[in-house]
């Protein structure tokens, strides 16, 4: 699933690619995934023009110039693919990737270029809600700050850990209630690096290792939004490609294999319904 990285990557290249552009039309081969309705979603886009791109947690927003947002959620496996009107051959080559062959819908912009939302598993959805309402929507109102916002100083980190004494840490790090953007990628390595097992509970976290799960969770998560995120799986850029730090990864994905950090091989067992991945030398 897309986190933190991965949002921010699209969001990025929103910004340089549609910002500025007017849709001239919208069309969905799965209307449940359209809300408020197929029907109103393209009344309320066509014609406008597109303002601004950001990230909430792991939404994207564009900002319209009629006053509205389009709130969209990649969930498991949506990505969204941005055609020019004339597609260079290396970027046909990559759209014709079967992971990007799953268009469930699509913007075409004035200028003839299109914006295409690839999703095999069908969570993904996308919302046109009223700008001053984003903030309230039932996904967002609820989420904590920002992994990456400035805002989240060590100290206000570790006020928040305070809170939630009896938490796995592995688990605290998924809830996007507490802290926003972080997935089942970047907890287990977040947890690798700072050395501390996804298991320990928070009230018994030291000053110490706070502070390195702290410090591990800016730097990984600032290196994979360098590095455009992970695509380990179905995860894909705008242009179709994939990011590149999987090629960093320490534990996620590697049970069985050969620790980085010691001569142990790397364990899972699941937390939180999904599998987390640990070294037991390495991690205390
Ligand atoms: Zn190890």
């Amino acid at each position: 699933m897309p986190e933190l990285p991965e949002v921010q990557t699209v969001v990025s290249d929103l910004e340089k690619k549609v910002v500025e552009k007017t849709i001239g039309d919208f069309g969905s081969e799965w209307r449940k995934a359209v809300r408020p309705s197929f029907v109103e979603f393209r009344k309320g886009v066509i014609g406008k023009k597109i303002v601004g791109s950001r990230r909430i947690g792991k939404h994207i927003v564009l900002s319209l110039s009629s006053g509205d947002s389009i709130v969209i959620h990649l969930k498991m496996t949506g990505h969204l693919l941005f055609k020019n009107k004339e597609i260079r051959s290396w970027s046909t080559k990559l759209f014709e990737e079967r992971v990007n062959g799953y268009v469930r819908h699509w913007f075409v912009f004035k200028d003839g270029c299109r914006l295409e939302f690839s999703d095999m598993r069908k969570f993904a959805w996308v919302a046109l809600v009223k700008s001053d309402k984003v903030c309230d929507m039932k996904e967002i109102v609820c989420l904590g700050i920002d992994a990456l916002d400035s805002k989240l100083t060590f100290k206000v980190f570790n006020d928040l850990l305070n809170k939630k004494p009896k938490s796995k840490i592995g688990i605290l790090l998924l809830d996007q209630h507490w802290v926003a953007g972080i997935g089942n990628i970047y907890r287990s390595e977040i947890l690798f690096d700072a050395g501390v097992r996804p298991e320990r509970l928070v009230g018994d976290l030291g000053l110490g290792e706070r502070k390195k799960i702290y410090s591990a969770m800016r730097m990984i998560l600032r290196k994979a939004v360098k590095l455009r995120g992970t695509s380990d799986m179905d995860y894909r850029d705008t242009d179709g490609k994939k990011g590149s730090f999987q090629n960093f990864l320490k534990v996620y994905r590697r049970t069985g294999e050969k620790c980085v950090g010691c001569e142990g091989k790397v364990k899972t067992f699941k937390m939180g319904q999904r599998s987390v991945f640990y070294c037991d030398k390495c991690q205390k």
